[in-house]
């Protein structure tokens, strides 16, 4: 192994200011709501005070997206929206190294996965959907889909522009205004996001965003004057949104916690395989609703694929988010970091076998060193809740029947993996997988034109790709 000189991105790039304010009816303002301090998890300085909104924040956001549904946004031609949405495209790619280092400010999360994976993706959202705009009418939903009206949408802190993305560029395109709430731990890019917005020139009130805590969140999605609720983040509060909408007649789409399992048939190329279960549990440290974080191993190829699973993770860098060498980077919380911490304390104390890479970890900031767990067995917490950190449990298997068992046997269903040389396998075990996202000799690859989401508890509703738009339509 050899030694990495630093290669730090300039955290300047960030253009950090002091403060930051809501974005409401095409205006920076104040919230009413006690400000929030964001910090970054890597080095836990503050980074920026964030306004937050208080109820009369909420339901001013709300008023101001209803009127310009009414007014100019649910009325104007697709063709005229597209244009719209594809300069906020042009926009965050042209800002893409400043939004890139913000991100791994305000998250933790290393550099080069912000500028390579976050930042395009979040742009390609917004390209791919502006292309729609023009074209809903042949999309498959009728002659003329209409829009449903005002969107609520709450998004996580693990990928917070591309999940702005994710819910802001569909609703926009089917004509639809918004009122987005941020993760409080992750507030800052969403609000460079606005300015984009009010560079681009978005008619007052067609997007709304709104910084604070869990509260804000409830508040929005119970407003009365909502057409639709969109919500990523855990399954907990997903139900008791699910709870308190029930009856509303207002359309909810969930996309929830995930608990994969990454399958290795013994025909699998050990070696690229092993890069694809790096890629499935360590990107983003783990905090990653697809993430792959159940391994299922034949048996005859476990012992081989575990040892070099070992060396491969050993070979991880982990610290600095903005060192562009860095490959793990700041668990996002303090408060998550003990939520990993318990559950891998559970896996010990339920007898499974841990393997921690020996990595130098940072003296400041929240950091776990990427883990792998073996001999682990169905009933143990860490092969059935969902860890969101570098947590890899590793289960086997011995026939192809009993890895789809075992994959199945959980209450989530968001995505698994398949690695196998054989095409006819990946075609049978993609059949009996109850998962929304089912990758084959690959993992964790995102696209806006593949529909993502869930079944069981980790949601209902589909992002992206034609199959997306429902979602946004009063189809
Ligand atoms: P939450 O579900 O609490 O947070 C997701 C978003 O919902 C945040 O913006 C949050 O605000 C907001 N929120 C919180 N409570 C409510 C509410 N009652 N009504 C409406 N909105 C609300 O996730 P956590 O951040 O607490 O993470 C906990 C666990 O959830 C993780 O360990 C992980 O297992 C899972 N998770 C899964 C994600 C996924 O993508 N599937 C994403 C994030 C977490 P605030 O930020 O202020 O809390």
């Amino acid at each position: 192994m050899w030694e990495y000189a630093p290669a730090p991105e300039s955290r300047d790039i960030a253009n950090l200011k002091p403060s930051y304010k809501m974005f409401v009816d095409g205006k920076f303002v104040e919230g009413a709501g006690e400000p929030l301090k964001t910090i970054n998890p890597a080095t836990e300085e503050v980074l920026a005070e964030v306004s937050t909104a208080a109820p009369s924040d909420v339901d001013n956001a709300v008023k101001a997206a209803r009127r310009a549904y009414d007014r100019v946004w649910g009325k104007m031609p697709g063709s005229e929206r597209a244009k719209y949405i594809f300069r906020i495209a042009r926009a965050v790619q042209e800002r893409s190294r400043e939004l890139a280092v913000l991100e791994s400010l305000d998250n933790g999360k290393p550099i080069k996965e912000a500028r390579d994976a976050d930042i395009p993706t979040a742009a390609a959202h917004f390209f791919y959907h502006a292309g729609w705009a023009d074209k809903l009418s042949y999309a498959g939903y009728g002659p003329s889909p209409k829009p449903l009206g005002v969107a609520g949408q709450v998004i996580p802190w693990n990928f917070p522009l591309m999940m702005a993305a994710w819910k802001i560029a569909p609703a926009l395109a089917c004509g639809n205004t918004v009122v987005l709430k941020p993760a409080e731990t992750t507030p800052l890019t969403a609000l460079v996001l606005a300015e984009i917005i009010q560079q681009a020139d978005l008619p007052p009130g067609v997007v709304n965003i709104l910084p604070g805590a869990g509260d804000v969140g409830k508040t929005l999605v119970e407003h009365p004057d909502l057409n639709k609720v969109a919500f990523t983040g855990s399954t907990e509060v997903g139900k008791s949104i699910q709870r308190s909408l029930a009856g509303t007649g207002r359309k909810l789409t969930l996309e929830l916690g995930g608990k994969a399992a990454n399958i290795v048939f013994d025909d699998a190329p050990i070696d690229q395989a092993v890069e694809g279960i790096v890629n499935g549990i360590f990107f983003n440290q783990g905090h990653v609703c697809c993430a792959g974080s159940r391994l299922l191993v034949q048996e005859s190829v476990a012992d081989e694929l575990l040892e070099k699973l070992h060396i491969r993770v050993s070979s991880l860098r982990v610290g600095d988010p903005l060192d562009k060498n860095t490959d793990v980077g700041a668990i996002n919380s303090g408060e998550q970091l003990t939520r990993i911490q318990e559950l891998a304390e559970a896996g010990d104390a339920e007898g499974a076998e841990r393997w921690t890479s020996s990595c130098p970890l940072p003296d400041k900031g929240f950091y776990f060193a990427p883990t792998v767990f073996s001999n682990v067995s169905q009933a143990m917490r860490i092969a059935r809740e969902e860890i969101f950190g570098p947590v890899l449990s590793v289960l086997t298997f011995r026939t192809p029947d009993e890895a789809v068992a075992k994959a199945n046997n959980t209450p989530y269903g968001l995505s698994a993996g398949i690695w196998t040389e054989k095409g006819s396998r990946i075609l049978w075990a993609a059949n009996k997988m109850r998962a929304g996202v089912v990758w084959a000799n690959t993992f964790n690859r995102f696209d806006p034109t593949a529909p993502f989401g869930g079944y069981q508890e980790s949601g209902f509703g589909r992002e992206g790709g034609r199959t997306g738009l429902e979602a946004y339509l009063d189809v």
